[in-house]
């Protein structure tokens, strides 16, 4: 009801620490005036009453003449919200007051430096004149002067341009700046609630889920004032630092400054720890809040606060924002410090943040190796841009995509640097490392589509002028970069480097690879912290993790992750290159015995891929799913055949295996071939190529068997619809485990794996019921179920409209990305629930990206789910948010 500022503000005044009096309007009564577009009964006289107290405590009146009591009006709903109404700060002065405010104050100079300050502030949030007006006006001020800041405007000067500012407001606004400071107020408390329903934070609000109703607060603060001198100021603060986690004293002060002016850059601030010299009682009282802040809220907390004339204000808190690295960190001190347990240090780190840390970094952000740089070539940070896409990329900066693949093609690695991309970019964003733009927040098409091909992105970097005809483009200071040049991005920081930037592994990927142990650290180290969550995470979950991998370097690699198993083995992978002959051979065939023969010779090279894959996993589950793509996919082109077919047909040299060829091309040509044949249709509709692909996995299981091995293979169906398709799989793999068991002589029971099926169509998961009597275990293939349920292609929406369904909010996360529970969701649920009904004991897990996102791990977690399968390098992400959700 206090929204965040509100509630810390009572909490800290609780505490004993020094606030300055006021009180909150609670987000009941914007909530009120947002429904009837007026303020509620009641409201004026309850702000009438807890206005006389305050004035009561302040011993003055608001905007009394001779010594006017003044107050900000601030915003503050449950969650921080951009796009909401700003403070206005000095409501309460006017052309009377400003002179009781000089003679109290001693210092006329102050007085009309917040005037001018509350002219500005509530002639751009309250009376919505245009910002940049008042900022031209300060600056023009400045220059006629000759004044390097605003601290060498004088007493006259600031007159004058309260004068300017208040015709400025005049006519932009068509009313005057109000002199009633009860007006002032009224109408600021006004601004604030409505400012709930702007544009962007409404936008903010679909995009986070954040429930649209809630309202937001209004504190109403007494003002203590940063700006009486040398002797006051005004300041941020961490309890920690916010990018390690070590304990200490960190920010940025400001003498003679109110507000935002800190934050703004308008002067330049010194670090905190100046603060000591210039003000060591004060300084001293600050670092004792901050302890007691620590303890009361038992983590990193963010503070500002104001000094006037050598008194302490806390003037907000809140638990800070950090870095991933300083999540980690601060978490185990925590426990160490003995302010949290384990469940919670667990809690307070989150999948995403490991993520990040598992990416490789520039140097230069790390500390470590930047002396080496220097030694080599000049490596200079040239533009900060929008954090877009996480990752470290250096490549030859060039700026269209026939160039960025031509480039890429020959051996380059490239940046594709555009203004803006589209979908006609793609494929130079496939192309390239990395891509920079120069337009564009965190949901442009550049950033959303690089996010979807885990590619590094910076975007909005606006100091860049982008030139794509000249092929160039230009950075502050005279920076010229030609196409050729190398770049460095920085998709963690948001950094564009001129030159090739070195880049550090993650020490947290090493660890993870068994090359850097916890005991390797500094103490309170990353490498620690994050081995001592994943620790508690692996005693927690409940969930089981399993890795999507085909070939034996990545099972080794996943079991060096923590995989319990392979959730998903692709098998398509083994069908090209070399083998594609194979397929065209099986799919030309014109009798049995040719079939036979095509699907002879692919027998044994199946064989050995499983043999290395079960030698890898062994004593763990690999299921292994049949072939599921479409065959067109082995098969040569239509185009290019046809062209091939016809040349040839013009020479007059015509071969007929062309021309076979050609017309089965044509023959399995799909309009829709993810709708077509593939799956479970394959199988069916191609005799003898599942029962080759399942005789392969048993011939390398019982192979495994005889050299002591304890393979677990298990046989996965892909595109079941219904249950009469996988009968007749599953009858045929039975039959292949009882041949096989009887050709090598093992015993038919240790010959006899699990059959199961993918649940990737809404109709399987609406008849799990029918189909959990024929399955050992279902696979959810959220991948394919989300694009069949909601009907969209995945290979196409990221870049068709899906910049435009984040823009407008209709999701605020792609549902390929995180499960959309109330959809998709609701689907895995009844298959579930359905499937276990029918079969007690059938296994369930997941197999589609999803299993490797924080957020539908939860949803997997609270579903009953026995295990999540993603890609090796998902796994660790995967076994933290497991347990997570379990704590
Ligand atoms: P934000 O949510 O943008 O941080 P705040 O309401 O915290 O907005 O206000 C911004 C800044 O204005 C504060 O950090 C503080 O410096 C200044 N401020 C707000 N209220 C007061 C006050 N009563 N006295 C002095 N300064 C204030
Ligand atoms: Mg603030
Ligand atoms: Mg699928």
């Amino acid at each position: 009801m206090l929204g965040g500022k509100g509630a810390n503000l009572a909490e800290m005044t609780n505490l004993g620490l020094p606030v300055p009096p006021g009180f909150t309007i609670t987000t009941e009564a914007c909530r009120a005036f947002l429904e009837a577009g007026r303020e509620p009964a009641g409201l004026r006289a309850e702000v009438d009453a807890h206005l006389a107290d305050l004035e009561r405590e302040m011993g003055r009146t608001l905007g009394q003449p001779d010594d006017p009591l003044l107050v900000s009006v601030r915003s503050g709903a449950a969650f921080s919200m951009p796009g909401m109404m700003d403070t206005v700060l000095n409501i309460g002065l006017s052309d009377a007051s400003v002179a009781g405010l000089a003679a109290q104050a001693g210092d006329e100079r102050f007085a009309w430096d917040s005037y001018r300050r509350l002219i500005q502030m509530f002639g751009k949030t309250v009376l919505h004149v245009d910002g940049e007006l008042f900022e031209e006006r300060l600056e023009a001020a400045k220059r006629a002067k000759g004044a390097a800041s605003d601290l060498d405007l004088d007493t006259a000067d600031l007159r004058t341009l309260v004068a300017v500012y208040k015709d400025l407001v005049a006519k932009e606004a068509g009313e005057d700046f109000p002199q009633d400071p009860r007006v002032q107020l009224d109408l600021a408390v006004r601004a604030v609630f409505s400012s709930w329903h702007g544009d962007r934070a409404r936008l903010y609000r679909r995009q986070e889920r954040i429930p649209d109703d809630l309202g937001t607060a209004v504190n109403i603060v007494a003002m203590v004032f940063g700006n009486l001198g040398p002797d006051s100021g005004t300041g941020v603060a961490f309890t920690r630092d916010p990018a390690t986690g070590k304990q200490g004293v960190y920010g940025d002060y400001l003498a003679n400054a109110q507000g935002e002016d800190v934050v703004a850059g308008i002067r330049n601030t010194v670090p905190l720890a100046e603060l000591e010299r210039l003000d060591k009682a004060s300084y001293d009282h600050l670092l004792r809040i901050m302890a007691t802040l620590e303890a009361h809220y038992r983590d990193l907390c963010d503070i500002e606060f104001t000094i006037e004339r050598g008194t302490l204000w806390m003037l907000q808190t809140r638990v800070g924002k950090r870095t991933a690295e300083a999540a980690f960190r601060i978490a185990a001190q925590l426990v160490d410090q003995g302010l949290i347990g384990e469940d919670e240090a667990l809690r307070r780190v989150t999948g995403a943040q490991l993520a990040q840390l598992m990416f490789p970094r520039f140097a230069d952000d790390t500390g470590e190796a930047a002396e080496s740089a220097a030694a080599e070539a000049p490596v200079r940070r040239i533009a900060q841009g929008i954090a877009a896409s996480p990752g470290a990329a250096v490549g030859r900066a060039v700026f269209d995509q026939e160039t960025a693949v031509r480039w890429a093609e020959r051996g380059d690695r490239v940046i594709l640097v555009r203004r803006e991309t589209n979908p006609d970019d793609l494929a130079g964003m496939v192309a390239a490392e990395g891509i920079l733009t120069s337009r564009g927040g965190k949901t442009s098409h550049a950033a959303v589509v690089a996010r979807g091909m885990g590619k590094t992105c910076v975007c909005g970097a606006e100091a860049l002028t982008v030139d794509p005809v000249q092929r160039r483009f230009t950075a502050p200071g005279g920076v010229e970069v030609a196409e050729g040049d190398l770049i460095s991005v920085d998709g963690t920081s948001g950094h564009v480097y001129l030159g090739e930037a070195p880049v550090v592994p993650s020490p947290v990927v090493d660890y993870f690879e068994g090359h850097r142990s916890a005991a390797d650290d500094e103490p309170d180290g990353l490498v620690g912290a994050v081995h001592r969550m994943m620790a508690h995470a692996d005693r927690s979950r409940r969930l089981l993790v399993r890795a999507n991998a085909d070939t034996a370097e990545d099972a080794a690699r996943a079991r060096r992750f923590g995989a319990q198993g392979i959730g998903l083995l692709r098998t398509e992978h083994m069908f090209l290159g070399e083998r594609r002959k194979y397929v065209e051979r099986l799919v030309l065939a014109d009798s049995d015995d040719g079939r036979a023969a095509a699907l002879e010779s692919l027998l044994p090279l199946q064989r050995r891929d499983f043999a290395g894959i079960l030698a890898a996993m062994d004593g763990l589950p690999v299921t292994i799913r049949l072939l599921d793509p479409p065959l067109h996919e082995f098969l040569p082109d239509l185009t290019e055949l046809s062209v091939r077919v016809a040349l040839a047909e013009a020479r007059g040299d015509d071969r007929a295996e062309d021309r076979t060829l050609l017309a089965a091309v044509r023959r399995l040509h799909e309009q829709n071939p993810m709708l077509g044949l593939r799956g479970v249709r394959l199988g069916l509709v191609i005799p003898g190529l599942f029962a080759m692909q399942i005789r392969a996995v048993a011939e390398a299981a019982a192979e495994r068997l005889r050299e002591g091995g304890m393979p677990h293979p298990e046989i996965m169906v892909p595109l079941v619809g219904g249950v009469q398709e996988l009968e007749i799989i599953r009858d045929e793999a039975q039959q292949v485990f009882a041949a096989v068991a009887a050709e090598t002589g093992l015993d038919a029971a240790l010959l006899s794996f699990p059959v199961g099926t993918m649940i990737e169509l809404p109709r399987a998961a609406l008849t799990a019921g029918q189909i959990a009597e024929a399955a050992e275990f279902f696979s959810f293939g959220t991948n394919d179920l989300t694009q069949t349920t909601w009907g969209f292609s995945r290979d196409d929406v990221e870049a068709s409209f899906f910049t435009a369904y984040l823009a407008a909010g209709i999701f605020g996360v792609s549902p390929f990305e995180t499960l959309d529970r109330d959809g998709v969701g609701r689907l895995v649920a009844l298959a579930a629930e359905e499937g276990r009904a029918a079969r007690p004991g059938l296994g369930l897990g997941v197999c589609g990206e999803h299993g490797g996102d924080p957020e539908s791990v939860r949803f997997f977690h609270e579903t009953g789910l026995d295990y999540v399968s993603c890609s090796p390098f998902r796994l660790p992400v995967a076994r933290l948010e497991a347990g997570r959700a379990a704590v």
